[in-house]
């Protein structure tokens, strides 16, 4: 995939991109599958076993462990994307992304809570623990 693109030019999934996608919540994949239309971005993970869910824990980058991520349902409930290419420092695509999929979702009446506003309060700055990737749906 080049990252020069003609307006044309729609991204897509990739192919392990869309295994990831199997795993997770088809409301959400479908809010996924409308996001990818209009900016790359790739899945790093959906559904999460046991072991992965809690090897996670232990280097610090969940603050659950099994069963208690929303990772860990099958369908996933929550799922980890990134804009493509992939540069953890630049954080403000990250945030137009959240945008993006933020906006989708709640175009369709899907709720949904995003790492980078846990106590879903519209404000950045509060939030103690950043994990920009993840969405995950909220039940109501
Ligand atoms: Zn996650």
């Amino acid at each position: 995939m080049t990252q020069q693109k003609t307006g044309n030019d729609m991204p897509s999934f990739s192919r392990i991109s869309l295994e990831r996608l199997e795993t997770v919540d088809p409301r959400l994949r479908e809010v996924l599958e409308e996001a990818i239309k209009h900016f790359d971005f790739t899945v790093l993970c959906g559904h999460r076993g046991k072991e992965e869910q809690n090897r996670l824990y232990s280097s610090g980058r969940t603050k659950v462990m099994w069963p208690d991520s929303k990772h860990n349902t099958y369908p996933s409930l929550a799922v980890d994307v990134a804009p493509y290419p992939i540069d953890w420092g630049d954080r403000e695509r990250f945030y137009y992304l959240a945008g993006l999929i933020m906006g989708i979702a709640a175009s369709k009446g899907l709720r949904l809570r995003w790492g980078g506003d846990w106590d879903m309060d519209g404000k950045f700055d509060d939030n103690r623990f950043d994990d920009l990737p993840h969405f995950e749906i909220v039940e109501s």
